[in-house]
């Protein structure tokens, strides 16, 4: 696309560097005058981390450089603190103005699925004391089994199928609702088969007296009456929406859990130039980087026709929920409503390399 030399670019602020975040900047760096805010020294492949846990090959790779992102635009290490429509106060306490705002700052969730630390050094860091820890245990145990407790206990089991894991939730299925019959019992049979043991319908009385992660031996006990001891503990749930900096006639869109009303074209609900992408959005579908990259693509292409002076038409329409969800590198069920249950060979092919590539490329590091 061809600018028009002398005149000054739109400026665009992108809060959040994640999945959504830099989709969008990187989508719009040729038509405006990008920053995107991210307080991490490094994008985080997230999509990844339960093998990275495991897997210390895949622990170097999940933090890619944000250096090769944007051409004309940057990214500014910083962390939003105060949002209000065309302003953003950061944590070095510098305010930016744009014209147009983008909210992307996602989800935050227990480590490992994601991480606490905004450099990589810690970030790694972590990585290795888990591995460690999970190296040496005999017994762990998870707590949530919904996609993060299920795949990270297929993770440990095939990487030291002697040790015990155990999944407690107070759900009576895996996976939770929102997937067929189908797709619930091909996890159990795979769960069955790697050894891992479901204990559902209860939960424990009270939390492990550990630390979660901590290397140390415990007994919990569940509702139900079931002890159940082991090495080590993680919980598997607490995805945290992270729009705590949300101000003034911003913070009025905020809903109780956090996320921020959205228009079909993404807007947040009743402002013209800040939209919402990913995670931090009230879409009523699955939470999903895939979705947030969609939602990006609106998104920009809502701001650039906003840009040359049209009207922002591109809208967004929810996705049915699909999965793809491995419990190790041979296993794993996936289910789209278009293509039905797919078995753990096409599973484990289609997360072989847990899309890296893709990532690397749109961060512009290969
Ligand atoms: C273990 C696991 C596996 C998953 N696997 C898949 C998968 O296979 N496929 C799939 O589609 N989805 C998957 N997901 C879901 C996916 O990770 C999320 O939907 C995705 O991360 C959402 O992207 P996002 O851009 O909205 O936010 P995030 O990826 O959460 O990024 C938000 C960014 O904002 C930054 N930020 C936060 N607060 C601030 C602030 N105040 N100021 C500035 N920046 C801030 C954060 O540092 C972060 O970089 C998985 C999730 C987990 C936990």
């Amino acid at each position: 696309m061809a600018r028009v030399v002398g005149m000054t670019n739109p400026s665009v602020i992108i809060v959040g560097g994640g999945y959504g975040g830099i989709t969008v900047a990187k989508a719009l760096d040729e038509v405006a005058d990008v920053t995107l805010i991210e307080p991490r020294d490094a994008f985080v492949h997230n999509v990844a981390t339960l093998r990275a846990v495991v897997d210390p090959a895949w622990a170097g790779q999940l933090f890619i450089p944000y250096d090769g992102l944007l051409t004309r635009g940057r990214v500014r290490r910083d962390r939003a603190v105060e949002v209000h429509p065309g302003s953003v106060r950061l944590a070095s306490g510098d305010v930016l103005q744009a014209d147009y705002l983008v909210l992307a700052t996602g989800t935050a969730y227990p480590f490992p699925a994601k991480l606490d630390s905004d450099d990589r050094a810690t970030g790694a860091r972590r990585f290795a004391e888990a591995y460690k820890t999970l190296a040496a245990a005999d017994r762990v145990l998870l707590l949530g089994a919904g996609p993060v407790g299920l795949e990270f206990a297929g993770e440990i089991k095939a990487a030291w199928p002697g040790t015990a894991v155990t999944v407690v939730d107070p759900a009576d299925e895996p996976l939770g609702p929102g997937f067929p019959a189908e797709v619930r019992a091909e996890l159990r049979r795979q769960l069955a088969e790697l050894g891992v043991d479901l204990v559902l319908g209860t939960s424990l009385r009270e939390l492990p007296p550990t630390e979660p992660g901590a290397a140390a031996e415990f007994t919990a006990t569940t509702l139900s009456g079931v002890d159940i001891t082991a090495d080590v503990w993680f919980p598997c749930y607490g995805a945290v929406t992270a729009s705590a900096y949300l101000a003034g006639e911003l913070a009025a869109v905020r809903r109780p859990n956090g996320q921020v009303a959205v228009t079909p074209q993404l807007r947040v609900t009743g402002q013209e130039t800040v939209f919402a992408v990913g995670d931090i959005t009230d879409v009523p579908e699955l939470k999903m980087a895939r979705l947030a990259q969609f939602h990006a693509a609106v998104v920009a292409d809502n701001i650039r026709a906003l840009i040359e002076g049209r009207e922002a038409t591109a809208v967004y329409e929810p996705t049915p929920d699909a999965i793809v969800l491995p419990l190790g590198p041979h296993g794993g069920v996936s289910y789209a409503p278009e293509a039905g249950l797919l078995d753990a060979a096409t599973t484990a092919h289609i997360k072989k390399t847990f899309y890296i590539e893709r990532y690397r490329e749109l961060l512009g590091a290969d």
